[in-house]
């Protein structure tokens, strides 16, 4: 089991002293020059939507122009590849890349783009909860894939980060079936746990971390930026992820992680991790805010689901973009009047719409009741 994690403090971006720190993360963890020279190396960023990069909801610019020079300084041949959500269609991504704020220099530094939207089946005869994933074709052609995540927080799954960040490697609109698949939140993170391990099975899996910037709150779409000036790598997104969950307090209460644990991909006790650089000690936070939805001691998770806490929009902030709509796996979501409209009986409480909406449009409603309970 990898246990190694490079860990560095860094409280701006500053493309330069990022890629100084990477160089020293990759000597580390022993990924020399050599390690990626000649190889075809498929970048996925976290592109979730169309946001500047203050707003922490996308990899920052900075970070991902960094690896993108380091890499080919060191002779690999770099694409850039994601998969957001929606259609995932050439246009789609163009617009996506555009939005990114890289494009245009990581052109010059002569990265590419991918613009393949074909997908492969690929078997995953161990899966627990998927026996087998369609993949984007870059992401199956690439010799390495460097996972370039932002670490966030999620209502679905408390946390999003390494392995969550593999789930952009699903073609566009299938993510949406996924979720109404695997809807509920156990079974779901069993899901993004097979698929990471298939990924990692095929190829080296490279997890690089904006920390530098994170979101805390009502993330991964519309949290607050939450400082952490943290940087970090490793060779296992479970490790990267656990250091992490260390990093902003959750301890032992991310279910994705915790299964992680039970399956042998990470060390049970966070302790066990090998921690290269920076002390985890240095830059951990004790009040990092979880996500609303999350907010619920396991008592309270036994309560009937219609009073549990629930995506509500608001009327005055919605513009009738119809984005959540399009990403409703329930289909439960209808426009009217030009604004959206939740038909709650059918409503899985997946939080893609709240996720995905560009406005902020969608907050999440406790019912009286709940709110007593709490209490
Ligand atoms: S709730 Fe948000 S995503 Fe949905 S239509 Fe309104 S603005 Fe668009
Ligand atoms: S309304 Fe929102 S939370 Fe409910 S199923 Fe649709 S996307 Fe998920």
């Amino acid at each position: 089991m990898e246990t190694a994690v490079a860990l560095s403090k860094c409280e701006q971006y500053d493309k330069e002293q990022i890629k100084t720190l990477l160089q020293q993360h990759f000597h580390s963890l022993d990924l020399e020059p050599e390690f990626f020279s000649g190889k075809y190396v498929v970048l996925k960023p976290n592109l979730l939507s169309r946001r500047e990069p203050e707003k922490a909801v996308t990899t920052h610019p900075a970070v991902v122009l960094a690896v993108i020079e380091l890499l080919i300084s060191y002779g690999a041949r770099v694409t850039v590849a994601e998969s957001p959500a929606g259609l995932y269609t050439e246009n789609a991504l163009r617009e996506a890349y555009k939005a990114s704020g890289f494009m245009e220099e990581a052109k010059k530094a002569g990265a590419e783009f991918n613009y393949d939207v074909t997908s492969r089946d690929v078997p995953a005869p161990n899966g627990v909860a998927c026996k087998g994933f369609h993949i984007i074709t870059p992401i199956c052609e690439a010799d390495i894939v460097l996972n370039l995540c932002k670490l966030k927080t999620h209502s679905l799954t408390k946390m999003t980060n390494g392995v969550k960040n593999l789930f952009g490697t699903v073609p566009g609109g299938e993510k949406v079936e996924m979720h109404a698949r695997f809807s509920n939140s156990g079974v779901f993170a069993q899901m993004l746990l097979d698929l990471c391990e298939t990924i990692c099975a095929a190829k080296p899996v490279i997890t690089v971390c904006d920390a530098i910037l994170a979101m805390e709150g009502e993330g991964p779409g519309t949290g607050t930026p939450r400082k952490l000036n943290a940087l970090l790598t490793s060779k296992s997104p479970y490790a990267l992820d656990l250091a992490c969950c260390q990093l902003i307090g959750f301890g032992n209460t991310v279910e994705m992680i915790e299964l992680e644990k039970k399956r042998g991909l990470c060390p049970a006790n966070p302790g066990e991790l090998n921690i290269i650089g920076t002390p985890l000690e240095e830059l951990a936070v004790r009040d990092f805010k979880e996500p609303k939805s999350q907010k619920l001691p396991t008592l309270i998770k036994l309560i009937p689901s219609f009073l549990k806490p629930r995506p509500v929009i608001n009327r005055e902030v919605c513009v009738g973009c119809g984005q959540c709509k399009r990403s409703c796996p329930a289909n439960t979501i209808t426009m009217e009047k030009n604004k959206a409209f939740i038909h709650k009986k059918n409503c899985i409480r997946c939080f893609c719409c709240q996720e995905l909406c560009p406005y902020k449009a969608v907050d999440i409603k406790r019912s009286f009741i709940f709110e007593k309970i709490m209490k």
